[in-house]
């Protein structure tokens, strides 16, 4: 299994790219179905960034991360049901 080091490579290049995707293969099963949704307080661009794979359903949790301009972003103040897109219930790797 892919170590939270390698997901953090490919979360900084995922990171950088946006908001272009940066179609990159999942550090574990090799997917390019990888995914980036920050959720927080769109005033100040601040957020938890979840970092997935819509294969594996395995991934990364960032906190605090800077919401770039173009990110994909769920604004904290929505009632959790009413946040989209819906993030999975997926594996965090440590
Ligand atoms: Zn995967």
């Amino acid at each position: 299994m892919a170590t939270f080091d390698e997901w953090l490579d490919v979360y900084e290049e995922a990171y950088e790219a946006i908001p272009r995707d940066a179609d990159l293969a999942c550090p574990n099963c090799g997917h390019h179905t990888l995914r980036l949704v920050f959720t927080g307080d769109l005033d100040r661009a601040v957020g938890y960034a979840s970092f997935w794979c819509d294969t594996c359903l395995l991934g990364i949790g960032i906190s605090q991360a800077p919401i770039p301009d173009g990110a994909v972003a769920r604004d904290i103040h929505l009632p959790r049901e009413e946040r989209l897109p819906r993030i999975p219930n997926f594996r965090l790797v440590y």
